[in-house]
């Protein structure tokens, strides 16, 4: 079976990013959605919250071939747990593309078996990042277009907190 990991920090999952886990779960056998976190940092959501978003959206598309969960450590570790040769990132602009080649060749330096599979986005989600999302949801700009009604609403009840 042909395994896909698509890590990632997911804090929160975008539009942005679930156009690339479709197109994922399209190409390969099955692909694992997995937010990669470090126990020491703390992100602007709570990392079983990031989960739980993913989980809704996954089930709201109905992609059956998707699994989701977390890991902390290296993403070449985590891969070789799942059985897993491949990694899914993607690519909105040229900007994005000199950390991701530092990164697929560290990941591939480490364990050569790994590849790294990058899809580019569509043009309406080119601009959407998790940070672009959090800074206009602070400034009380209308992220609704950019993200899932679910992680709006978390994000309304984090406020409200
Ligand atoms: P990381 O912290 O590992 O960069 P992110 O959660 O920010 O994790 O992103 C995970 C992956 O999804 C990265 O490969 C990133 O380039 C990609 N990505 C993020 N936003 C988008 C988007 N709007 N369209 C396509 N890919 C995206």
């Amino acid at each position: 079976m042909n395994i896909a990991i698509y890590p990632g920090s997911f804090d929160p999952i975008t539009n942005g990013h679930l156009d690339v886990l479709k197109s994922g779960a399209e190409i390969f056998d099955k692909v694992i959605i997995a937010v990669a976190y470090n126990s020491k940092k703390q992100g602007y959501l709570p990392i079983e919250e990031r989960v739980r978003l993913i989980r809704d959206a996954v089930e709201t598309m109905g992609l059956n071939n998707v699994e989701v969960d977390k890991f902390e450590g290296l993403t070449v570790d985590y891969a070789k747990l799942k059985g897993a040769e491949v990694l899914l990132r993607g690519l909105r602009a040229v900007s994005d593309f000199e950390y991701e080649m530092q990164l697929s060749q560290a990941n591939s330096a480490l364990c050569n078996k790994i590849k790294t599979v990058f899809m580019i986005t569509k043009p309406e989600y080119n601009f959407i990042s998790s940070s672009t999302v959090r800074e206009i949801f602070e400034n009380g700009g209308d992220i609704s277009g950019f993200v899932p009604k679910s992680v709006v609403d978390s994000l309304m009840q984090k406020k409200s907190k």
